[in-house]
């Protein structure tokens, strides 16, 4: 290489211009090794020297710098560079020549020459040439051509920004034109607004578990080009995850223009897709967040149209949904309650009140059913109304409920230690159907047994009618293990439910609950009061013990003894009490009414 640019150099400083056509090199004299070495360089090499009227001639060209520029004649050189390159871009390396003589110094630069043979991707660099007069006027250019490596970095970036599946641009390319949208938008004179569109394929996962991952492959092409068709040229579609699409509307003047998409898209979506000649009907669920009603940062704009997405898979899947700030608060509220109700689990920082049940034949304590309480810091005390279901949503019931059989436990044991365990009345404890669902309640029960060394006949579960109906046949066999323990299991809250018969002989219980609701409306021979007797009649001849929930007043308690119920609970005997003194009760140191 150095010989080569020495030999260069020499080629260069000879002045004596004139053609050599059987070495192919378009240079002054030179001995023939040195323009075979010249020409056999990977890049381009030309010389320019510039003539008194100011125009860049070309001194000489080997041939890699002859096919570079598709130089037309080269026999006659030197010759003005602009006679011989019909391209525009002459001007240009003319400049950079003036530029390299003027500054006395070497010139790099990169540039795009545009030639028949379509753009050439060059880096070049100038240097100037002092000859053997003294003279200043020529440079050596050498010119390297950078296409391939430039184009294979294009086709780099082009990945790095698009998805390879559909070809849209991806997260990444969507973020940045959203960013440069707003910022636009922004120092814009004009009010401006724009939306983002979260589109996200219902039930996605069916196409691929039926027919495929390279079928549902296709599926997301064609989803592609239908979004497309739906959307208007300034608009821009991306891909953001597998299932889900996004669409940026740039610039509207009202959320109708967003919406009026979104319309499109639904009617397009009616169109049954061909997926290997079965017909397959899908549907799209859509959040549209504009700067209109949200944020104005790109990231919280495409936060909150997927969180508005989530609301219309939530709705029913198959429809819009525009973002709004208040569910969002709203969401954001329960997510915060989700979160310190978790914590209130892990730290105990739940208590068990205790409401006594009361036996109407002898008007003794019977025993106590356990309920949650939760005592926050700054919304004071939360209703387990509002909490047991949240926890069920979120599977906080689970430890949730592992807590209340183990306090409650641990409060019968103390209980023993204190009056001896034929003084203790049983604790009922409730148990959600979620709970069966998620957790092995019969051997969480057991363990708390064994654990503290207790009669199984001093706990008892207490689960609802429509718990039972999520999956009466996984229940009933959880509800075996635990009777055979010596537990006797509740069905709370009858009468509220289904309030099927079919339960009271069909499942393993021992005891009914008749809820509050139904005593609440209790009146002497009306239709409650008629049903009630005949529950009363067919508990009793299953077996069953009944316990009537919900007592205020004494005509409850005077309607229930005469159909013959056995125990009773209510406020009019007692709220639920705190664990001391529901042990005074146990006690007999506090009267439970
Ligand atoms: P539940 O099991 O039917 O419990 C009876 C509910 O009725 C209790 O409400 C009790 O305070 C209330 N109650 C009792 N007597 C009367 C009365 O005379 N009048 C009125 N107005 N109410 C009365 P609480 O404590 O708010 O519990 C509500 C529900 O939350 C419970 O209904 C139960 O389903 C659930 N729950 C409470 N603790 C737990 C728990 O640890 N685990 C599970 N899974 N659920 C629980
Ligand atoms: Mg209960
Ligand atoms: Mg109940």
């Amino acid at each position: 290489m150095f010989v080569g640019q020495k030999v260069v150099e020499n080629a260069a400083l000879s002045t004596t211009a004139s053609s050599n056509p059987s070495s192919g090199l378009a240079m002054n004299a030179a001995p023939d090794y040195a323009s075979a070495v010249i020409n056999a360089l990977p890049f381009g090499v030309v010389c320019f020297d510039l003539a008194d009227n100011g125009s860049v001639n070309v001194y000489s060209a080997n041939l890699r710098a002859q096919s570079l520029f598709g130089f037309s004649d080269i026999s006659t050189l030197p010759a003005p560079l602009s006679s011989l390159w019909a391209s525009n871009e002459h001007e240009k390396l003319a400049d950079k020549v003036r530029e390299t003589l003027a500054k006395k110094q070497v010139v790099a630069f990169e540039w795009t020459a545009r030639t028949d043979n379509g753009d050439h991707y060059l880096s070049s660099q100038l240097q100037p040439i002092v000859n053997a007069a003294g003279d200043q006027r020529l440079v050596l250019c050498t010119i390297e051509d950078q296409t391939t490596e430039k184009l294979a970095e294009k086709n780099i970036m082009h990945h790095a920004f698009h998805d390879a599946l559909t070809g849209q641009p991806n997260r990444v390319l969507f973020r940045n034109k959203l960013e440069e949208t707003v910022i636009n938008g922004k120092n814009g004179s004009d009010p401006f607004s724009c939306a983002v569109l979260v589109v996200n394929i219902d039930r996605f996962q069916l196409i691929n578990e039926s027919f495929g991952h390279s079928a549902g492959d296709r599926f997301l092409i064609s989803m592609a080009s239908t979004l497309r068709r739906c959307i208007g040229s300034q608009d821009i579609l991306a891909r953001l995850s597998g299932d889900e699409f996004a669409i940026l509307v740039p610039n509207m003047r009202e959320i109708k223009a967003a919406t009026d998409i979104c319309d499109r898209i639904h009617t397009a979506m009616k169109q049954p897709y061909d997926l290997d000649g079965n017909e397959v009907f899908t549907s799209v669920s859509i959040g549209v967040a504009s700067t209109i009603s949200s944020a104005t940062h790109p990231e919280d704009l495409i936060r909150d149209a997927d969180f508005a997405m989530h609301r219309a898979k939530i709705a029913g899947k198959a429809c819009t949904e525009v973002y709004r700030r208040e569910s969002h608060m709203e969401a954001r509220s329960l997510f915060h309650l989700e979160t310190e109700l978790r914590r209130a689990v892990e730290r105990e920082d739940l208590q068990l009140y205790y409401q006594p049940i009361i036996d109407l034949r002898t008007s003794k304590l019977h025993g106590f059913e356990a309920l949650t309480r939760w005592q926050h810091k700054d919304h004071g005390f939360v209703s387990p109304v509002e909490f047991i279901q949240l926890a069920e949503e979120t599977g906080i019931i689970v430890p949730l409920g592992r807590w209340a059989i183990e306090a409650s436990c641990t409060c019968l044991k103390h209980w023993i230690m204190e009056v001896g365990v034929d003084k203790v009345v049983p604790i009922n404890v409730n148990v959600s159907g979620v709970q069966f669902a998620r957790d092995d309640v019969a051997a969480v029960v057991e363990n708390a047994l064994k654990k503290y060394n207790l009669p199984g006949s001093l706990l008892r579960i207490e689960l609802t009618e429509s718990s039972i109906m999520t999956n009466p046949e996984h229940i009933s066999n959880s509800l075996d293990r635990i009777r055979a323990l010596g537990v006797k299991v509740a069905l709370d809250d009858f009468g509220t439910g289904y309030s099927s018969l079919n339960y009271l002989h069909q499942f393993p219980i021992d005891i009914i609950k008749i809820d509050r609701a139904f005593i609440s409306q209790l009146k002497r021979g009306n239709t409650q009061f008629k049903i009630l007797e005949m529950i009363g009649m067919l508990a009793k001849s299953l077996g069953h013990e009944i316990v009537a929930e919900g007592l205020e007043d004494t005509d409850h308690i005077d309607m229930v003894t005469e159909m013959g119920f056995a125990y009773a609970q209510g406020f009019y005997y007692s709220r639920p009490v705190a664990g001391v003194d529901a042990a005074k009760m146990v006690r007999g140191d506090l009267p439970w009414a």
